[in-house]
């Protein structure tokens, strides 16, 4: 059976004493919870090391939420799937909808941080989705199967078995305007889809796609019921810790 994953993606929010207490809340309510899936928590790069040593005691797993296209050296304030390996990251965001639209990141850029995870036995989360005005001109699939092929579609198969997919519709990131469930259950199946004419079915059918979007309490239940829906990445939701214990819950 593919994993399920909730991951909770903390974007550029908290202070260092704020991160503490909510990974300390989120942490200890899991502890006595019997738990359907894996937990993620992506927090700012800054607070790492010190979300990593409340998680190893929780069995939670810790994704960066960002990594260097580059190798190592002269590339001042980036950080080197090397060095997140090198402290035990497990995973990281790629391409998240921020990144691409005001860091201005493509799909071959995507491609190359795809590769350095790898290369250094770590496991991108890798984001697609179309913007509003594609999916009003009927363009969604096109896109994301462009952003799949462009970012994901070099790799061979072993190396694809490491990656998990997040489909993010855009114009549902932040705006509280959620994918209803049958309009994330077709994207997800068509990625689906996708991945088993590209390597096999064997191989789709054990991919991890992640839905994000407006994701919450009240509508985890309903997206995560769907066949090909196998958890979220959860954005301003994960920032409230009985919300995120409530997403993570709804399996
Ligand atoms: C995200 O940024 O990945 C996200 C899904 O955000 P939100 O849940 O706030 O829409």
């Amino acid at each position: 059976m593919r994993k399920k994953i909730v991951a909770g993606n903390w974007k550029m929010n908290k202070s260092f004493q704020e991160a503490e207490e909510l990974i300390s809340v989120i942490a200890e309510e899991l502890d006595e919870k019997e738990l359907d899936c894996d937990v993620v928590v992506c927090p700012p790069a800054v607070y790492l090391e010190m979300i990593s040593d409340y998680a190893e005691e929780s069995g939670l797993s810790v994704a960066a939420q960002n990594v260097s296209a580059h190798d190592n050296g002269a590339y001042t304030g980036e950080i080197s799937a090397y060095m997140l390996n090198s402290m035990n990251i497990e995973y990281s965001i790629v391409g998240h909808s921020e990144r691409r639209t005001y860091f201005n990141e493509t799909n071959a850029d995507l491609a190359k941080k795809v590769d350095m995870l790898l290369e250094n036995n770590m496991k991108p989360i890798f984001c697609i989705g179309e913007l509003l005005d594609q999916r009003e001109e009927n363009v969604h699939f096109d896109i994301v199967k462009q952003q799949m092929e462009e970012g994901l579609f070099h790799l061979n198969e072993d190396e694809f078995s490491n990656v998990v997919v997040a489909y993010e519709p855009v114009w549902a990131i932040g705006t509280g305007v959620v994918a209803t469930p049958e309009q994330a259950q077709e994207m997800h199946n068509y990625i689906r889809l996708l991945i088993s004419e590209k390597y096999t079915n064997e191989i789709a059918d054990q991919t991890t796609i992640l839905y994000g979007g407006s994701c919450n309490a009240q509508n985890a239940a309903t997206l995560f019921a769907n066949e090909d829906v196998d958890g979220g990445l959860i954005g301003g939701a994960s920032l409230k810790p009985d919300d995120f214990v409530k997403i993570v819950m709804s399996f």
